[in-house]
């Protein structure tokens, strides 16, 4: 089965299995929405455990192939897949906006970042280096090579349907792994055209299997129990993630773990303003706001606050909102509960003396819109400080010395990304030394990138994804000890 959704381009609705696209063995199925309109507009094959343990099967038959499969033959197969990927990026990115909601520039911008993952990986995959040590005791050489984990369970959420499949997907196959893919129940479309797209750029029967399901916990439960999985990458919330690691413990599965974000903005000082707003605008904005890297807290230095405020508030107001197709730079949320969630905390912030600079509640349906929002005078101990917002709402809260706003931004249980703005690169880089998280963004507001190592400290996850460290996340090291 397929849908025509997206013109020139057909999408398959059954579960990728072993080379075959199959429905799910008591040919269940589910619906996927349309956020800007509320619609069903397809339904695909919801996978049961049987199915899982199936697309076990399927991996675990083709994992000696691929794993004894030249690296330069999986870089040509990934770089195949860059290619077809650039040249439906538009198709692709239509289809993203069809299933999660988001503006047709963030859906694009996405398919190129996704599509680099591939590419990236092509180049790495030739470059798996071992090493070979002299003993201390000088007798022996103690000699370390990487081979490939073996069989990955990845999970992957809504948000970047595409880039986080892809993340997961081009360091698995440049290492030699096979993979089951387990996405979102909001957006499964994407994955499965990504499983085609891998299909015909010459990936193996069976290497990557796909497996829509809504019954996540069960799945995941059934493949992580199986002796023959060996890896576990998730990325998602970090209350789902702690449950996986107690099911991922008990099986004493590698885990790699791609959690919540709560990224705190410092804009210090000497920050020129207007850059300041830029970037805070970009990493609170990109993606409506539905990022795991989105700002969610903004402290700015009281003498900068008024100002920063006033032209964030501007920006933010003249966004356009709609649905993602018609060229509006802000899309739905990604279902009614998310809205929900958004204005409970907008609401618990007023109840707190915040004031609405701009926005501050849903927008007109059947979409699930909320209007981009700017507010003032946050109390620090505001929920909306504190938790994940994923949505289109910008606290600004002040403060008057870098310890101080160091201090608040470290006061939480996540560690994903800190953005910081000054034009002293020394103070920067002081204050970036001390924030308690992954990765660091310097009067920038997007740190991506697939050459560099994403992740987070803390409860925000796990391991890294990008760059060299993400492929090492599928080797194991063997050491050989050698007397010659
Ligand atoms: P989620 O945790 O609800 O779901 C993520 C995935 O896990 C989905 O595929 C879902 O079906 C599956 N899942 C849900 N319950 C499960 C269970 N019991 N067992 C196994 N799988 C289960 O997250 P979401 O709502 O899809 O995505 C938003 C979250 O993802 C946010 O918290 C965001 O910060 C995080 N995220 C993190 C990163 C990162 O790189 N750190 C990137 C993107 C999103």
């Amino acid at each position: 089965m397929t849908t025509d959704l997206v013109a020139g381009l057909t999408v398959p609705t059954n579960l990728l299995r072993g080379g075959a696209w199959v429905p799910a063995e008591d040919g269940g199925r589910f619906d996927v929405v349309d956020p800007a309109t509320a619609q069903v507009i397809a339904d695909v094959a919801n996978g049961t455990v049987t199915d899982a343990l199936a697309c076990v099967d399927a991996a675990h038959e083709a994992a000696p192939g691929w794993a004894a499969t030249a690296p330069r033959e999986r870089a040509s197969i990934l770089l195949r897949a860059f290619d077809l990927m650039v040249e439906r990026e538009r198709e692709l990115a239509e289809l993203i906006v069809r299933e999660n909601g988001k503006s047709f520039e963030d859906a694009l911008g996405e398919v190129r970042y996704a599509a680099e993952f591939f590419r990236w990986y092509a180049e790495e995959a030739v470059r798996v280096s071992g090493e070979v040590r002299t003993a201390p005791s000088g007798n022996n050489r103690i000699m370390v090579v990487r081979q490939p984990i073996g069989i990955a369970l990845l999970i992957t959420p809504w948000n970047f349907p595409a880039a986080m499949a892809t993340r997961k997907i081009g360091p698995a196959l440049a290492a030699g792994c096979t993979v089951i893919l387990k996405p979102a129940s909001e957006t499964p479309l994407t994955a499965l055209a990504v499983g085609a797209l891998l299909a015909e750029a010459g990936v193996p029967d069976g290497v990557v299997n796909v497996l829509p399901s809504r019954r996540s916990g069960a799945v995941a439960e059934a493949v992580l129990a199986d002796p023959r999985v060996r890896k576990l990458s998730f990325t998602g919330s970090t209350e789902v993630g702690r449950t996986l690691l107690k099911t991922a413990a008990d099986h004493v599965i590698s885990s790699s773990m791609e959690l919540g974000g709560n990224a705190p903005v410092l804009v210090l000082e000497d920050a020129d303003v207007d850059v300041a707003v830029a970037g805070a605008l970009l990493a609170k904005m990109r993606n409506g706001g539905e990022a795991c890297t989105a700002a969610n807290r903004l402290y700015v230095h009281r003498s900068l606050v008024a100002e920063f405020t006033e032209k964030l508030g501007a920006a933010i107001g003249a966004l356009s909102v709609g649905p993602g197709m018609t060229g509006a730079a802000v899309g739905p949320l990604v279902n009614a509960a998310a809205v929900e969630k958004v204005d409970e905390l907008v609401q618990e912030a007023v109840a707190r003396g915040a004031r609405v600079v701009v926005g501050g509640q849903a927008g007109e349906g059947p979409g699930f819109y909320y209007r981009p929002t700017v507010l003032a005078d946050v109390s620090v101990d505001a929920q909306i400080a504190g938790e994940e917002i994923f949505g289109p709402v910008a606290p600004v809260i002040a403060f008057d010395t870098d310890d101080e706003a160091i201090a608040l931004a470290n006061d939480t249980e996540y560690g994903l990304v800190s953005y910081v703005f000054s034009q002293d690169l020394a103070r920067a880089l002081r204050v970036s030394e001390a924030l308690e998280s992954g990765m660091v963004g310097i009067n920038r507001g997007v740190v991506s990138d697939p050459a560099a190592p994403f992740g987070g400290v803390k409860q925000s996850g796990i391991g890294r994804e990008g760059g060299h460290e993400g492929l090492l996340e599928y080797t194991e090291s063997k050491y050989i000890a050698v007397d010659w």
